[in-house]
């Protein structure tokens, strides 16, 4: 009877583990941390190397070390998070976040952008020559299919995360900690093509999408040094963004 009365109620828990909504049962949020630029590319992009001149060499040799260096402290917070190159994998791969991490080129700035609903993801010529626009160019290589698309509660969540982001890397970037630049915080929507329509966007289903600068190289370099402190202080705001969005 105690055996078979076991079974039944091991059997139900099976059961309304398959039924029950996955934050019911405390299933930890994921989160997608991309190293821009980092190989393998993403089709139609691939001439999209990056900027250099950072401490670390190439913009990608530093983001592939801020990535994972988040990924760590993200799943010690019980974050189930998900290291990304620049080919977003697999296509249309779900979470509670996608943030890309990248640094500028000279003369460039500490930003955060964010996806935004309407228009496209960025075409450009061949692998990604030229100038960003929401149609194919005749020579544009072709892009992987079906994009994702950015709705207003996407653009709605996606803005809170930069909002929080942004706060916290301002906080970092300063002069005692080896920041020369600019600090433009969260772009206006459609004030730079490039980051409000970048193609990573397009390549998730995640709530929210982020897009992250650093800092610029070489003015920023001091700062882009300490990958540890730019790791912990993303890692903490994409935390709390999680936990102001009750799913953490
Ligand atoms: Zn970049």
């Amino acid at each position: 009877m105690l055996r078979r009365m076991r079974a039944a109620i091991a059997s139900m828990v099976v059961a309304a583990a398959v039924l029950a909504p996955a934050a019911a049962w405390g299933a930890r949020p994921v989160v997608l941390v991309q190293a821009g630029h980092l190989a393998p590319g993403e089709p139609g992009y691939l001439a999209q190397t990056g900027a250099s001149g950072n401490p670390f060499g190439l913009e990608s040799e530093f983001n592939r070390r801020v990535r994972d260096l988040m990924v760590k402290r993200l799943r010690t917070a019980g974050v189930d998070a998900r290291p990304q190159a620049a080919r977003v994998t697999p296509l249309g791969v779900g979470g509670a976040t996608f943030i890309s991490i990248h640094h500028d080129s000279a003369g460039g700035a500490a930003m955060v952008g964010h996806a935004i609903t309407g228009g496209n993801e960025n075409y450009y010529r061949g692998q990604g020559f030229g100038t960003g626009r929401p149609t194919p160019y005749p020579d544009s290589a072709p892009h992987r299919t079906p994009a994702t698309t950015v709705s207003p509660a996407v653009q709605r969540t996606s803005a809170g995360t930069a909002r929080r982001v942004s706060v916290a890397l301002k906080r970092i970037f300063t002069r005692a900690n080896g920041a020369r630049g600019r600090f433009n915080g969260v772009i206006p929507p459609n004030s730079n093509r490039r980051m409000n329509h970048f193609y990573g966007f397009y390549r998730t289903t995640a709530q929210s999408r982020v897009l992250v600068e650093a800092g610029a190289a070489p003015e920023d370099n001091r700062f882009l040094r300490r990958t540890g402190l730019l790791a912990t202080t993303l890692s903490n705001a994409v935390v709390a963004d999680l936990k102001a969005r009750r799913l953490l």
